[in-house]
């Protein structure tokens, strides 16, 4: 018989949770908005208590969380969510509440380490083993996998907050980031579109002069990513990438930056549209990259 997994999308807007034992067999799906911990987390509780009642005990559960999170399993504070801006979720324990509940292994992860592992497993990923998956959202995400390991580091990465170089004159809008005069998330995730041009980025036209810089600036980002981590695909995600018109020109913007200086068939004309790409997944990326995660918990 395969083995049931359990696994959680945890995201700041909202948590999903399912069961299943692969990308064809995901059950009961849920989701709930995330308001406090106690109730937040109380749901996702009950839901596993029900859900192994009903098919029985889970082999492991996987986790990806919005951040930042502790991922350093020597850490007293493993499994937490720790600085985050988000009210009443700093130093939240996650992980450890589950483990103590189901006594299985806990795969826990950021929510973007999560969805590359799951693109790696089972989407965009196959067959790869270093690659970037990057959620242009209300923030931007980046997780990170070289050589078929998830990259934590320090504590993990946070490749939405580069900075980048700005012309002031054309663009005087500094990021929307608190942190960072002219980050990537702050240039260019989805709360930049009001911060700059007043309005939500679903609401101007294709034609729109917004598009042609969010393209430059994720572009910019792109380049490197390219030039450090050299990965084999970038897999671009989140509400803001819901604009036809981007990918192309995100993909042009990127050839013209890396200017023919690395050669690779990925990185001409013919090769673009299947280097820079959306998730295969779709809007799976996120649930399903926390059942790759449970996958990989039982495994070790
Ligand atoms: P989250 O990052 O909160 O998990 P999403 O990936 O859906 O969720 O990103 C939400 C952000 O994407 C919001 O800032 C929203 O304005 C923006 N967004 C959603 N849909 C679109 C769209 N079709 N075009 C441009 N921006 C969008
Ligand atoms: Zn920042």
């Amino acid at each position: 018989m395969k083995k049931l997994y359990g696994a959680i999308e945890a995201g700041g807007t909202k948590f999903v949770c399912a069961v299943g034992t692969g990308p064809e067999d995901l059950r009961d799906e849920i989701r709930f908005p995330t308001t406090k911990p106690e109730e937040t987390l109380g749901q996702a509780l009950d839901y596993f208590r029900q859900a192994e009642k009903k098919y029985g005990k889970l082999t492991a559960l996987g986790i990806g969380s919005f951040g930042p999170v502790d991922l350093d399993p020597s850490s007293p504070t493993w499994g937490s969510i720790t600085a985050t801006p988000k009210p009443f979720w700093a130093d939240t324990p996650v992980a450890s509440l589950f483990r103590k509940e189901f006594g299985v292994p806990i795969g826990w992860d950021t929510d973007v380490n999560g969805a590359v592992l799951g693109e790696h497993r089972w989407g965009a990923g196959r067959g790869l083993d270093t690659l970037i998956y990057l959620t242009i959202g209300t923030g931007i995400g980046g997780g990170v996998m070289i050589n078929g390991t998830l990259v934590h580091g320090l504590v993990h990465p946070e490749a939405g907050h580069m900075i980048l170089p700005r012309d002031t004159k054309t663009d005087p809008f500094r990021g929307s980031c608190p942190f960072h005069d002219s980050c990537l998330e702050g240039l260019a995730a989805g709360p930049s579109f009001e911060g700059r041009w007043g309005k939500k980025g679903a609401e101007l036209p294709p034609d729109h002069p917004a598009w042609d810089l969010e393209a430059h600036y994720l572009a910019l980002g792109l380049q490197s990513f390219l030039s450090i981590l050299s990965p084999q695909r970038i897999i671009l995600g989140g509400g803001v990438m819901d604009q036809p018109q981007l990918f192309p020109k995100v993909r042009q913007k990127l050839l013209a930056l890396n200017n023919h200086y690395i050669r690779h068939a990925s990185l001409t004309e013919a090769g673009i549209d299947s280097y820079v790409v959306p998730p295969a997944l779709g809007n799976r990326a996120g649930i399903l990259g926390a059942l790759a995660l449970a996958e990989a918990a039982a495994s070790r």
